[in-house]
């Protein structure tokens, strides 16, 4: 059933829905969900509301899409005339004066920086152009490259300043990519727009990052299998949660193979090499941007430095896949 006001929308039968290696594990057969599915941010992001009125419903949930679509118009590093592309050019040589969201997701990143001790670090962006992460050829940079890059890398690059909210960089070579938490961000936001048009039960899935508002069918918790990447179809664990966010970092979305070693997209600021031995981490929380940003923290981190830092934060779950096959549950 296609609704006109909003050309992509769809009502869906059942709920066997799959994505991103996550399940949505609920009864069938207890209404019908308003459903929609686009393109963002690089990758796919799907809203499903359960109840209410469906015209009310079609239109909360294109208000949700725009201000998704929005956000990701300010932070793309694709788009060169996107805000943050714009600090990037000109941050190294002068203050740029910055949008109150950029100034403040940027003051939010610093401060994951600083709780993981530097693990999650959205100055990674030089790294991420030399192993050609932001380019659809990936290739192993040579060390020349690694080093150079390296130099510009270290969240302490970033001047911030509240009063006249501006950015600048300490050295030229900094640059800053917030695909470590901008999705979990425009998550939040989208949300803030359907509960502000008030939808009770739905599921945000903004490529892995999610959030599960109110409850499923049948009034119960939702329930949101994460599927394990090697044994496809089996779950590595189910997650039952009510107006929670999760988020799961993996080193099977993004990345290339050499001589049957694996490099992924998420990258240690440190070594300027993609982070080894985690296949994936998990973390539910109560917002999505916190879920992501601590994803792909604790991925840098590893198990040990990773799982004191879930244990210093009140309210969140871990799942942590280890290379060598084992389930960390915290
Ligand atoms: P996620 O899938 O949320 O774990 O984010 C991975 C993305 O975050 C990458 O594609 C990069 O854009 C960026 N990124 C990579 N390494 C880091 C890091 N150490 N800290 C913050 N962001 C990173
Ligand atoms: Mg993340």
């Amino acid at each position: 059933m296609i609704f006109k006001k909003c050309p992509y929308l769809f009502a869906l039968k059942g709920y066997g829905l799959f994505y991103f290696l996550v399940f949505i594990l609920a009864g069938c057969g207890q209404g019908q969900p308003v459903k929609e599915t686009r393109a963002l941010m690089d990758t796919f992001c799907e809203i499903s509301c359960y109840g209410g009125d469906k015209d009310k419903t079609v239109s909360a949930i294109c208000a949700a899409f725009k201000e998704m679509e929005r956000i990701e118009g300010v932070f793309s590093k694709f788009n060169e005339n996107s805000e943050v592309s714009k600090i990037n050019a000109l941050a190294g040589l002068e203050k740029v004066a910055a949008g109150e969201e950029v100034f403040k997701l940027t003051e939010r990143a610093v401060y994951y920086s600083s709780i993981s001790n530097g693990a999650f670090d959205i100055t990674v962006a030089p790294l991420m152009e030399v192993w050609g992460f932001v380019r659809s050829h990936k290739s192993m940079p040579d060390k020349e490259a690694i080093e150079n890059a390296l130099e510009g890398v270290g969240y302490k690059n970033i001047e911030l300043d509240p009063k006249e909210l501006s950015v600048k960089f300490f050295n030229k070579k900094t640059k800053i990519d917030f695909g470590g938490i901008a999705k979990g961000y425009a998550v939040d936001r989208a949300r803030d727009i359907l509960a502000a048009h008030g939808i009770k039960n739905g599921l945000i899935n903004l490529g892995g990052n999610m959030f599960a508002l109110g409850y499923a069918p049948g009034n119960k918790k939702w329930k949101i299998g994460v599927e394990d990447p090697i044994n496809k179809g089996k779950l590595l664990h189910r997650f039952e949660l009510t107006d929670m966010a999760i988020s799961t970092s993996g080193n099977y979305e993004r990345f290339f193979e050499i001589g049957g070693k694996r490099y992924s997209h998420i990258i240690n600021p440190v070594t300027g090499f993609p982070c080894q031995g985690i296949v994936s981490v998990t973390v539910a929380a109560d917002s999505a941007e916190q879920a992501d940003a601590l994803s792909t923290a604790i991925f840098v981190m590893g198990e040990k430095e990773g799982l004191n830092l879930a244990k210093s934060i009140k309210g969140i779950k871990v799942l942590m896949l280890k290379e060598d096959g084992r389930l960390i549950l915290y």
